[in-house]
């Protein structure tokens, strides 16, 4: 399976990626995209286990931002530098008041429509029989927030830690995360670093051990959880409707999964600000912000018995 041998996260230009390009076409038809939501409609009410698979779309429209946009930058810094273990182990004070800014920032948002239509569907659906599954790249617990149930992870999530000496997992949704911590984070580019030692910095409490501590997040140029990705691919195989949301689908291996699914035969909808170069692989196609078009989407069909 394609998936399998690229678990590595990465973001590449298209010139760099060529051989995940290839990939990507290779799984997919050169279907004709089409917005017809009352065939989409009929599409999903046939459907029996749905795959959703989001990305910083959805949690856009919770204002939270979205760090790939053109304006993808903390301070003077891109985002997808800081995601690195790389630029953790160089500057660890930095990293952390960028995730300390993020993770204050998810802790005061709250779930969008599009989140909530989601959460929503799942629970109907369940009821009779059927079932939803959230594919997220989303760090931010949005989705768990709204009610969704069934959500697996593939970036790892903001509000956990693992421990660098002794390994442990924990979430932790302390604000701040630590009393160093507290008041920084400015994303403005004229804001000095912070520049905290490390012996401040959030540290594991798991039996004296005193290590420190990481995000619990993927990031760029490690591999994917082997557990989730195992789950994932499990429910690409399973699903006979998927709909992909608010992604850019420029992170692979993520960027793979909906184009695996549609090289099945199985109707993939894209829900996006605007059509993709891979929007034209998919059967449907609806732009605009995902919290008008989701709840549409989504919303209880007529020939559901509930
Ligand atoms: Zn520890």
């Amino acid at each position: 399976m394609i998936i399998r041998q690229l678990t590595r996260r990465t973001l590449r230009s298209p010139l760099e990626c060529g051989s995940q390009l290839a990939a990507l076409k290779a799984l997919t038809g050169a279907a004709r995209p089409n917005s017809d939501m009352a065939e989409f409609r009929e599409v999903f009410s046939k459907a029996k286990h749905i795959a959703i698979i989001t990305g910083a779309g959805v949690s856009a429209e919770s204002g939270l931002p979205t760090f790939r946009a053109a304006s993808g930058h903390w301070r003077r810094w891109k985002t997808q530098d800081l995601a690195t273990a790389q630029e953790f182990s160089r500057n660890p004070s930095r990293v952390w008041e960028f995730y300390h800014y993020w993770r204050e920032l998810a802790l005061k948002a709250t779930p969008s429509e599009a989140h909530r239509a989601i959460a929503e569907c799942e629970a109907r659906l369940s009821k009779q029989g059927r079932s939803m599954v959230v594919i997220t790249q989303n760090t931010d617990e949005l989705h768990r927030r709204a009610g969704s149930k069934h959500v697996l992870e593939v970036h790892g999530n903001l509000f956990k830690t693992r421990c660098l000496s002794c390994g442990d997992v924990d979430d932790n949704h302390h604000s701040p995360i630590c009393a160093a911590l507290q008041g920084k984070g400015d994303p403005d580019p004229k804001c000095s670093d912070a520049d905290i030692p490390v012996r401040d910095l959030p540290r594991c409490d798991e039996g004296g051990c005193d290590g420190l501590l990481r995000p619990d997040v993927i990031w760029f140029g490690e591999t994917l959880d082997s557990h989730v990705l195992t789950k994932v691919e499990k429910e690409l195989d399973a699903c006979d409707l998927c709909l992909l949301v608010g992604t850019a689908s420029v992170v692979f291996p993520a960027a793979l999964f909906a184009p695996q699914v549609a090289s099945r035969g199985v109707p993939v909808a894209e829900f996006n600000i605007r059509p993709r170069a891979s929007t034209s692989r998919y059967k449907y196609h609806f732009q605009g912000p995902c919290a008008s078009t989701l709840p549409i989407a989504l919303a209880r069909h007529q020939s559901e018995v509930i």
